[in-house]
């Protein structure tokens, strides 16, 4: 049963090309139905859109306490991964946008688990309550499971050894054993080629961040490029003024994208003056990193637009498998059924 139709001249539904004129029905928080604009149901009303139709897009890469998420939604964003919060803030946020319509939906790690004064606990940004302090196995392995009942979706782990002490091996690895006990995987910050080695070594298989302070080697490269994911965040460093730790980032993004690695668009908002919306500099800095139109694509949205979806859909003026740019300025949001 569809409920809401929307209508446009060209859709990227996943895929290498664009497609031509598309209906998408949703059907309650689902796509219901796909399929030429002459087909689709003909007692649901239609809306048309003078773009094209995208599925919906996400930022693997936010925090939540620090920016206005409704704004997001309304720029297009639909989903946000929220890599760093204080639970008290954050659960109920999390929870709310599960049923709110002027929310994104918002996924989320929980707290930083880190060394006890590790990082972020030092930041003269960071509140009470940003990060759990662990310095053992089964501290380690009680700090996860007390976030479980939350539905966490990852588990964030600072490894920052300029700001701080940082977890041992073997604490580390119970993080990354007792997440993937219950499903999930393991994020970590880190910056340089230490902390990297270590996350790739003990079984963390997101990075939150390009590292930019040191050319990462060939041989970590290729280890990355089997399994693990490197989130973006390409403009926190200058925030579109050049800084040597940006040039460093891209040249890691650069080739770790070309030997095949798993990269999605995060832009860390809520971390210095970003833009409420897709962030062209950070679009730009990956097709600069080596990204064609279509791999940007699949960085930012979720599943492709069909049958059985979340039913989030976002539009933008132009084609993006051609001008990328169009990703920052969405038309047209449609999350879990409901329009924007
Ligand atoms: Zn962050």
């Amino acid at each position: 049963m569809v409920d809401r139709v929307f209508v446009a001249d060209a859709a990227w539904l996943g895929g290498d090309t664009l497609a031509g004129p598309t209906a998408v029905g949703m059907s309650g928080d689902t796509v219901g139905w796909v399929g030429p604009p002459a087909a689709a149901p003909p007692e649901v009303a239609q809306t048309r859109v003078d773009g094209i139709l995208l599925p919906g897009l996400t930022d693997h890469h936010v925090h939540t306490a620090l920016i206005d998420s409704a704004e997001l939604l309304t720029n297009g964003i639909t989903t946000l991964l929220d890599l760093g919060g204080v639970p008290d803030e954050l659960w109920p946020l999390v929870e709310r946008s599960r049923h709110d319509p002027r929310l994104p939906r918002i996924r989320a790690a929980g707290p930083f688990l880190t060394a006890p004064g590790g990082y972020p606990t030092r930041q003269a940004w960071a509140p009470p309550g940003i990060a759990l302090e662990i310095d053992d196995p089964p501290s380690a392995a009680a700090a996860v499971e007390s976030l479980l009942p939350y539905r966490p979706v990852t588990i964030k782990v600072a490894l920052n050894s300029e700001a701080g002490p940082v977890i041992d091996d073997v604490t580390l690895r119970t993080v990354v054993r007792v997440a993937a006990t219950n499903g999930l995987p393991v994020t970590a910050h880190t910056q340089g080629i230490g902390q990297t080695l270590r996350a790739y070594r003990a079984g963390v298989r997101i990075l939150a961040h390009t590292p930019w302070t040191e050319a990462l080697t060939d041989d970590l490269i290729d280890g990355l490029t089997r399994g693990t994911t490197m989130i973006s965040t390409l403009d926190i460093h200058g925030w579109g003024a050049p800084t040597d730790g940006r040039d460093t980032a891209l040249h890691n993004l650069r080739r770790f994208h070309a030997a095949g690695g798993r990269v999605r668009y995060g832009s860390d908002l809520g971390n210095g003056p970003l833009p409420l919306a897709v962030n062209a500099r950070e679009i730009a800095a990956l097709a600069e990193a080596g990204l064609t139109p279509i791999d940007v694509l699949h960085a930012i949205t979720g599943a492709p637009l069909r049958p059985g979806a979340v039913g989030d859909l976002t539009a933008v003026p132009a084609d993006p498998t051609t001008n990328i740019l169009a990703l920052s300025q969405a038309i047209t949001v449609c999350k879990a059924g409901h329009p924007g």
